[in-house]
């Protein structure tokens, strides 16, 4: 199957081209609707496809069997990827207020895409998703339950293909079925979180309602007394733009990259040092929380661009753990090896690169034999489609 993943951003394109699961190629068209980029995301789209064209990955968007499209906000009505039809687009846009930043952009490019390849068979992959298994006890916060009932306000959590994915890989090199699998996966990058995984699934995460809760991040505040952003309004600061875009690791030490704050701190940089520790103390109380929350650990896995890359992240997380079972091996950690766990230890702990895009791509592929197996079309090519929009399948 020839399948298109495509991540759209409001001003940005991420696309990764799969033949039979293999990514071939890939790119990212910037700067989209500024003077130096290309006026909007349909010329992006053509853009992208010159582009795959040109490394002769295929000829043309006419060759796919499908597009698999990452879709931050699948609320409480997307519990699984689906095919994308005119429904499942008013569902996404009805959800536009509550991820007023990614879902625009996400359906800008889903019908884009659309209107320049009517016949491809499309699929959304929901950030969401994963986490729609949590229990009333995990996802409802303490306020008055109208705001649930009535406008939705409740955890969410993100990330969701990135836990999935390494939650699958980590119950692969345990040889344990996912399904009877405990693990605390740790997806560190710019935006970070956590999750602790029940019998393969999602009973708790630390974003919430937004992105914004849980972990430290790049210029995310993360956790905060629900009072400081009343603080900061009545004092007339947009408590919005602090918290999301001047906090975090920037708002700690001015830096959002960490192996500069790394360099920083290792030099005795005192703010670079406070933020590490900052970030490291907040993840710390998280493992320790999902841990009493699951009881048994099978395993650790730590992702994103801080969790592959940082052997120290890795170690300050994991010191002093032994009574749980969790010591790292120095050596091992530092070579980047799949289990850093030292002997002595009982919890594996796994460094798994994420493949959010190879789990889309995965998931388009089953969302569209499924469909294509119900509904008795012999191929999804978009030139054997002879009727309109495809798919009429909503969301479930
Ligand atoms: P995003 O959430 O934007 O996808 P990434 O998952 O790419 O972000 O992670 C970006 C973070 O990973 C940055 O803070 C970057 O400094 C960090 N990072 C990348 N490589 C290393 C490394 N070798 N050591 C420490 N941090 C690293």
């Amino acid at each position: 199957m020839k399948i298109l993943v495509l991540n759209a951003g409001s001003s940005s394109l991420k696309y990764r081209f799969f033949d039979g699961m293999k990514a071939v190629a890939e790119g990212v068209v910037e700067h989209i609707g500024e003077t130096r980029g290309p006026k909007d995301h349909a010329e992006a789209l053509e853009t992208a496809e010159k582009s795959l064209a040109k490394s002769g990955a295929l000829d043309s968007f006419e060759e796919l069997d499908g597009a698999g499209h990452r879709v931050v906000h699948g609320g409480e009505r997307f519990v699984e990827p689906v095919v994308i039809d005119d429904e499942v687009v008013k569902a996404i846009h009805a959800l536009i207020p509550l991820a007023p930043l990614h879902n625009p952009a996400n359906l800008v490019g889903i019908e884009t895409m659309r209107r320049k390849v009517p016949k491809l068979p499309q699929v959304a992959v929901f950030d969401t998703a994963f986490h729609q298994t949590m229990k009333k006890e995990a996802y409802l916060y303490a306020i008055p339950i109208e705001f649930y009932e009535k406008e939705g306000v409740r955890r969410y959590g993100f990330h969701g293909t990135s836990h999935f994915y390494v939650a699958k890989e980590a119950a692969k090199i345990l040889g344990e079925d996912m399904d009877k699998t405990n693990l605390i996966t740790l997806h560190l990058g710019n935006g970070a979180s956590a999750c602790a995984i029940e019998n393969g699934k999602s009973v708790d995460t630390s974003m919430g309602f937004t992105p914004l809760q849980g972990l430290v991040m790049g210029t995310r505040s993360g956790d905060v007394d629900p009072e400081i952003p009343l603080w900061m309004a009545k004092k007339g600061l947009d408590a919005d733009l602090i918290l999301n875009k001047k906090s975090g690791l920037k708002g700690l030490c001015g830096e959002n990259d960490m192996r500069l704050i790394e360099k920083r701190a290792l030099c005795g940089d005192e703010a670079a040092r406070d933020a590490l520790n900052v970030f490291i103390h907040r993840i710390r109380h998280y493992v320790g929380a999902y841990y009493a929350l699951l009881g048994r650990v099978d395993a650790i896995v730590f992702t994103g661009g801080i969790g592959e890359n940082s052997a120290l992240v890795r170690r300050l997380v994991c010191r002093s753990l032994e009574n749980l079972g969790i010591a790292i091996d120095a050596q091992k950690n530092i070579d980047n090896e799949c289990n850093i766990a030292s002997s002595k230890a009982s919890v594996p702990v796994f460094v798994i690169a994420t493949n959010e895009e190879l789990e889309i791509a995965r998931q388009t592929k089953t969302v569209l034999e499924a469909h294509l197996s119900s509904s008795g079309v012999k191929s999804f090519k978009a030139n054997n489609f002879k009727g309109e929009q495809y798919g009429n399948q909503s969301g479930s």
